[in-house]
Order: structure tokens, then C-alpha cells, then sequence
């Protein structure tokens, strides 16, 4: 029988070879998984040259890889357990955003020292993650370099239902899940941009949208039906619709004051708030476009799933000068400046 996954981790004088490391740490845990939930358990897994996952007929794959590196996507003192919660939350929301129920996933995982609290955290937190949505670990590579994670996520859709950046319609409505910002608000407290007021359980909150992002998943599924694009917010709300009205060859009206924000965020100053609802990254919400007759729909699928769902705009037809016309709550445009401003979302490469 297999061991059960110890609850006192071994200190990190007992070091393990690469093979154990991979067969205590992540063997193991895969395995209890596909015992509890047969069902949706690969047909090889682990411990082979590759994995072997069955193919429905009336089913499309959908795959999607992000990586999390040490220093640029978080702090190497962060809580392993919220490193590997978020680095396979981060992978589900891609899968999230394009409708698809994941199945399964490969960790890629370069270590520069071999730290077993750190590993037994972090597989913690990445197991009770994959338990919580049925996704198997199958396979993966371990080696020793500076710290990067990375996930590649499968997820399926029936056939024909995946949804694309690319079919956003004139006249539609954008809409956005949950709350934006919180999680920039957080990051620009612990960079020291700016001092708050902020209450032990306001800054919690905020925390907690930074480290612990929530994939949204059911929404996802139930778009398949609803949304004629969508993807999800990762970069920054503005920056990223820019993809859905390029892919689309559209643009589209916004209103700044619809957008979705925390109490802890509304109380703030409104550049501030503009800044993190409209370019501030890292919310993993999804931001889809919808023909308004699905208004009503939308509406119930709010509630059923206890997610906010707010209506911030308007596809136009695309226009020569900008992508994107921002105006404030009483239709009043933003000036060019601002605008611009805003506009930009982050970039690896410039930022
Ligand atoms: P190979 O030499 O064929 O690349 P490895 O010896 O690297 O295979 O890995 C042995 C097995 O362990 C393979 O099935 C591989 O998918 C799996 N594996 C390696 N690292 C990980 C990991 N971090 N998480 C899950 N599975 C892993
Ligand atoms: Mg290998």
C-alpha cells in the first residue's frame, strides 16, 4: 500500500535524490488523487516516458502553459502553499477563459537547492487545488536551476464549443466577473508605492486577491453557450480586452466607473482606482462579450453562481484613431492622456 503523505514534513538534512524527490513528493500525492476520483484519472500516469490520457470522440483538448518565476511573478519569502495554489490557478483560469473542464496538467519545476519544507508546502498547496477542481498531476520534470515553475494545463470542451478571442460582434456587451484591482492595490502596499489606511482585515482581503486567485472555472463552462469571446484578466482589464478587439477586429466603449471594485478599493484615491481596475493585473477574472439579448441569462448565471457579473461597455465598430474609447459614468471621454495611460497593461519586456 502506498504511504499516506506525511503531515510532518522531513527536515531538510534528509536530502532525497531527484527520483525520490519526484516519487515522495508528487508520485504519491497524484496517485491517492486518481484512487479518490477514478473517473477522471489518466490511463498511465507518472513513472513512464510519458502519460496516457483517453480521447472522447465527441471532445476537443484544450492545452495551455504559464510559468511562475522566482522574483518576477513572486516573492521568493511567499508561502509555498499559495506558490503552488496560485502556479496551477494561474493555468486553470487560461483554461477557465476559453470554457474548457480541466483534466489534468504536467509540472515542469527547476529548484536551486533542494528544500524539502519548501516542496512539501508547495505541493500542498498545488494538490488542494487540483483536488478542488478534479485536475490530475500526470507528468512532469524536475531539475536543479533558479526558481520556475511551469504548469502546461488540459482541459476539454465538446467539439466546436471552445471560446475564442475572435468573435466579438458590433453591438455586443463586455462584461467582467467578480471584483478588479485588489490584487494590484495589494502589490503596490508591499512595494511601498503607496502608504494606506488600511484596517488588518481590509489588507487581508486585498492578500488574499494577490496570493490566492480563484479560477473561474464554472463560469467558463457555462459561457460555452452565452459568450461570442472571452479571456481572462491576467495582465490588466484594458490591456487584455485589446486582444478580444484586435482579434475581433472591433473596438469598444468603456465605462471607467462601471468597472467592478472592492470596498476596500473604492475607498481609495481615484487615480489609484483607476490605475488598479483598469491596468493593474494579476485578477484572474474573465472578461467576456455577449449579444445583449443575453442580458437576462447572464443575470441568472450571476446569481446561481454567486459571482458578480457587471456590463462595463460596448463593442463598436472598430475605429481608425483608438481601440478603445474610455469614458467616466457620465459619458464623458477620458482625456488622451489619461487614456493612454491606462492603456497600457503589463509587458514582460518593457516593464
Ligand atoms: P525522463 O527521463 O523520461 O525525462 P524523468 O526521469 O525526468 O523522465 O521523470 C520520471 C517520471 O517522473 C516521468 O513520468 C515524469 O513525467 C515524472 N516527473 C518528473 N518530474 C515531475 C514533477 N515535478 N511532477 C510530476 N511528475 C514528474
Ligand atoms: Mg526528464
Amino acid at each position: 500500500m502506498t504511504k499516506q503523505f506525511p503531515q510532518n514534513p522531513p527536515s531538510d538534512t534528509q536530502k532525497l535524490g531527484e527520483f525520490e524527490l519526484i516519487r515522495d513528493i508528487f508520485m504519491k500525492r497524484a496517485e491517492q488523487m486518481m484512487r479518490a476520483k477514478p473517473q477522471h484519472a489518466p490511463l498511465l500516469s507518472i513513472g513512464d516516458d510519458g502519460a496516457v490520457v483517453a480521447c472522447h470522440p465527441n471532445e476537443e483538448l484544450v492545452i495551455t502553459t504559464d510559468m511562475l518565476v522566482a522574483d518576477r511573478h513572486f516573492f521568493v519569502d511567499t508561502d509555498p502553499y499559495l506558490v503552488g495554489k496560485k502556479s496551477l490557478a494561474v493555468n486553470l483560469s487560461d483554461l477557465a477563459a476559453m470554457g474548457a473542464k480541466p483534466t489534468g496538467f504536467t509540472l515542469a519545476l527547476a529548484l536551486p537547492k533542494q528544500k524539502q519544507a519548501w516542496l512539501h508546502g508547495f505541493a500542498n498547496g498545488l494538490f488542494d487545488l487540483a483536488d478542488l477542481f478534479d485536475c490530475h498531476l500526470i507528468g512532469g520534470d524536475t531539475c536543479q536551476g533558479p526558481l520556475t515553475i511551469s504548469i502546461t494545463a488540459f482541459g476539454v470542451v465538446p467539439n466546436g464549443q471552445a471560446i475564442k478571442r475572435s468573435g466579438a460582434q458590433v453591438g455586443d456587451s463586455i462584461w467582467v466577473s467578480g471584483a478588479l484591482g485588489d490584487a494590484r492595490l495589494a502589490l503596490g502596499c508591499i512595494r511601498k508605492e503607496w502608504s494606506l489606511d488600511l484596517g488588518a482585515e481590509e489588507l487581508n482581503q486585498i492578500n488574499q486577491r494577490l496570493h490566492s486567485p480563484l479560477p473561474r472555472v464554472a463560469l467558463g463552462i457555462a459561457l460555452r453557450e452565452i459568450a461570442t469571446a472571452a479571456l481572462d484578466v491576467s495582465d490588466g482589464l484594458l490591456g487584455d480586452l485589446r486582444h478580444i478587439l484586435e482579434a475581433s477586429h472591433v473596438s469598444a466603449k468603456i465605462n471607467l466607473d462601471a468597472l467592478p471594485r472592492s470596498t476596500v478599493l473604492r475607498r481609495q484615491d481615484q487615480a489609484i482606482q483607476y490605475q488598479c481596475v483598469a491596468s493593474g493585473g494579476d485578477d484572474y477574472e474573465l472578461c467576456f462579450t455577449a449579444n445583449p439579448d443575453q442580458h437576462d441569462t447572464i443575470t441568472s448565471l450571476s446569481k446561481e453562481l454567486g459571482l458578480p457579473l457587471t456590463c462595463i461597455g460596448q463593442i463598436i465598430e472598430a475605429q481608425d484613431e483608438s481601440l478603445l474609447i474610455l469614458e467616466d459614468g457620465d459619458g464623458i471621454p477620458l482625456s488622451l492622456e489619461k487614456s493612454q495611460a491606462l492603456l497600457r497593461s503589463f509587458d514582460h519586456f518593457r516593464d
